[in-house]
Parts: C-alpha cells; structure tokens; sequence
C-alpha cells in the first residue's frame, strides 16, 4: 500500500522541485563548447547549498558528485569529470536535493551549441514523451499508463526506450514506490491515486535499446553508442490532471516565472 501525501508533503516536495527546476537552470547557462562537466557540477552544489539545500546526490550509495553528467551515448549515473563539452555534444544533467527532510530530483538534456537534426529530434520527442507520460498520471489512471503512453509516442518516432532504469515515488526519500517504468501495458500495475507524488523520466535512446554499465559500476552506455537523452519531473497525481511540481520553464522561459 503506498499512502498518498498530505498537501504539507506536497509544498515541502514542492520547494526541492523549485530549487531542482532552478539549479538545472544554472547549469543550463553554463553549458557550453568549451566547458567541463566538472564546471557544471560546481555550478549546481554552489547554487544548491548556497539556497540551504544539500545536494541529494553526493554520497547516495557512493555517488562522487553533486550531479549526474551524462555525455552522448551515456544514458545516465555519468560522473562529472574534466571532459570538455564540445559543439554538437548533449549533456544530461540530472540533480538532486534535499530540503526540510524532502527531496527533489529532475534532470534535462542540453544540446551543446548546434547539434545534427537527428540529434535535435532525439531531445524534442524525449521531452514531449515525458509530458504524455504526466498527461496520463491521473488518479484512478496506473502505472503502466504511463509507461505505455511514453513508450508508444518514442517509438512512432523509431527511437527506443530504456528498460533497466525507470522513474519513482518521491518523499522523505529519493527513491519511492511505486517504480515507474518508460514501457508497459494499459490498465496494469500500480493504482495511481489522488496525492501520489511521482519521478517519471524517460530515458530515450537514438539508437537500439541495449544498455551497459560502465566498468566504475556508474554510467549506463547505450551499447550501440548511440545518443541517449533524459528529462525527468515530478508531479502530483490528482483528480482529472496532473500537478507537475518541478518545471523547464527556468530553463526554457527564464525571467517569466515568479515564485
Ligand atoms: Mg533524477
Ligand atoms: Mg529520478
């Protein structure tokens, strides 16, 4: 049984994915040819602790970072290093904090410069997937609703869905039930109901959908290398619609949001 939170979860769950959706907006400013993903790590635990939080992050199970920095053909668990990013690159970054005992976890591709139209495609249809995974993340909708809303729109565009990783319940810890996998059939699976708090991030690859992990136990590589992309927010699941928490619009919009 997975108990919905209370609307004092919800706003507390609501200030980590404010500040989640702005530090991704911080390292969206700083990416550029030229720079390392070690840089865009700075960036995001300065501006993280800066803003009172910790970041989530560092130390969960022994991850070395602030953030997830994944290049190219690494679909996600990158750890920032002193690559330097170059024209054509994407970089996922995905991040994490811990505020007020509650967590927050959102994650977005960045072009770097100009990529190829391929390239471009791979991250509009990624993100456009995540908002019809969230459209269908209604209560009395399940699980694998959403999953299969994800899967079916990725694959009309021939791309392809990781399997081994997939979203999550989020409170008090980074990880909740129930899991919230990118595949999967209509009307089955967990029931979603009015208060469930979810991470739902499509993890899309150009390519095949085979995956490694990387010798440091870390970074999943898709095994074709092909490009990989990733966006994640968190939404409530309320009657009739979902309540997205955490948004691109820092990112995307900056300047038009007051909070
Ligand atoms: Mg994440
Ligand atoms: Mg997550």
């Amino acid at each position: 049984m997975i108990k919905p939170k209370t609307e004092v979860e919800i706003e507390l769950l609501r200030e980590n994915a404010i500040l989640v959706s702005k530090t991704l907006a911080e390292v969206g400013k700083a990416v550029a040819p030229g720079v390392t993903t070690k840089e865009l790590n700075r960036v995001a635990e300065t501006f993280i602790r800066d803003n009172g939080a910790i970041p989530s992050f560092l130390g969960f199970e022994g991850f070395p970072a602030a953030i997830c920095a994944s290049v190219n053909d690494v679909v996600v668990h990158g750890f920032p290093s002193d690559y330097v990013l170059k024209e054509g690159d994407v970089v996922s970054a995905d991040i994490g904090t811990l505020y007020k005992g509650y967590n927050g976890d959102s994650a977005y591709t960045f072009p770097v410069g100009e990529v190829d139209a391929k390239t471009r495609k791979l991250l509009d249809v990624t993100k456009a997937s995540l908002y019809k995974g969230i459209e269908t993340a209604v209560a009395g909708a399940r699980v694998g609703d959403i999953g299969y809303a994800v899967q079916s729109y990725v694959e009309s565009y021939g791309f392809s869905v990781v399997r081994e990783l997939e979203g999550h319940g989020i409170g008090t810890e980074m990880h909740e039930n129930p899991g919230v996998p990118n595949f999967g059939r209509q009307g089955r699976g967990t029931h979603l109901v009015d208060g469930m708090v979810l991470c739902i991030e499509p993890m899309v690859n150009a390519g095949g959908k085979a995956v490694y992990l990387a010798r440091n136990g870390w970074a999943v590589h898709t095994a074709d290398h092909s490009k990989s992309a990733h966006y994640e927010l968190t939404v409530v699941v309320r009657k009739g619609h979902a309540e997205q928490l955490s948004t691109f619009d820092f990112i995307e919009k900056d300047g038009t949001i007051n909070f």
